[in-house]
């Protein structure tokens, strides 16, 4: 039985190469990833059809559209690597490369514990000390973005401290607090999926947006309740925020802080991954 280390104490890489295929969010077509260990600290991607070309995945190469993370490497889109971005920063994985055929990361299940077990398949093995893994600061950061607001005070250990509001009465208000580290990322976290309103499901799936968008790979809200129950967690949607925010911070590196947010977004997780960059 594979166990996650308790601690961030050391960093890890593949001890072996793992390959998974899926939809496409945006496009709906199959995209396959095959993920190994790389020389070098971070994330490397290499698409198939030019694998002598590697980037290097860094912050200034997101770019946010409206459904979900992308980075523009060599004069290509490469859409929707939030989740399996948190699932290596989460298991504490760096020295990573991602080669991949299509333009997108597969959705799976809207989660990242499909990440987290194909990494369980071929186990992981102790990588070079990295420098850039965790960030460390030295003063309070306090950011607000209409009424959300995220903050982030000098801390030891990674903690999340996450808060939503929602005025449907399947999500309510829900606070989830954790103490950072693999094991806990793998077993309060990872399993927690992305979620929707089913309103806006139909409206973007009209618009010819999200076609890979299904019931198998979001948990849909019709406001008193959840289209395709059942959910994994009572709190599932305020575990998916954390997981969101772990990979939106992954390629600034993890602050050692305790985080607090309220009503967290992708682009206010952004407003701190850019302040703490620089
Ligand atoms: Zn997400």
């Amino acid at each position: 039985m594979f166990s996650w280390p308790t601690n961030y104490d050391s960093c890890y890489t593949l001890a072996g190469v793992i390959s998974r295929e899926g939809i496409g969010l945006h496009s709906g077509e199959k995209t396959r990833v095959t993920i190994s260990s790389y020389e070098k600290e971070g994330y490397y991607v290499s698409f198939r059809d030019k694998p002598n070309e590697i980037f290097e995945l860094t912050q200034d190469l997101i770019g946010s559209t409206m459904l979900c993370t992308a980075v523009k490497l060599g004069g290509r889109n490469l859409y929707t690597i939030e989740h399996l971005l948190s699932a290596m920063a989460g298991c504490g994985l760096s020295y990573i490369h991602i080669e991949v055929d299509g333009k997108e990361i597969p959705l799976l299940d809207g989660s990242a514990i499909q990440w987290v077990r194909a990494f369980e398949d071929v186990g992981i093995k102790k990588a070079p000390k990295p420098n850039n893994f965790f960030q460390e600061i030295n003063k309070s950061i306090i950011l607000n973005k209409e009424d959300s607001v995220i903050v982030a005070s000098p801390s030891e250990k990674i903690t999340i401290i996450s808060t939503i509001s929602f005025p449907y009465k399947a999500i309510g208000n829900q606070t989830y607090v954790v103490d950072l580290n693999p094991k806990c990322f793998v077993e309060m976290i990872a399993p927690a999926r992305t979620f929707g309103f089913k309103d806006q499901f139909q409206e973007l799936r009209e618009l010819g947006l999200i076609k890979g968008g299904s019931l198998e790979n979001a948990l849909v809200c019709d406001g008193d309740g959840w289209v395709n129950p059942p959910l994994r967690f009572d709190d599932e949607p305020i575990r998916h925020k954390i997981l969101d925010l772990i990979g939106d911070l992954a390629l600034v590196g993890l602050p050692k802080a305790q985080i607090l947010v309220y009503k967290g977004s992708h682009s206010l997780n952004a407003l701190l991954a850019s302040s703490l960059k620089n």
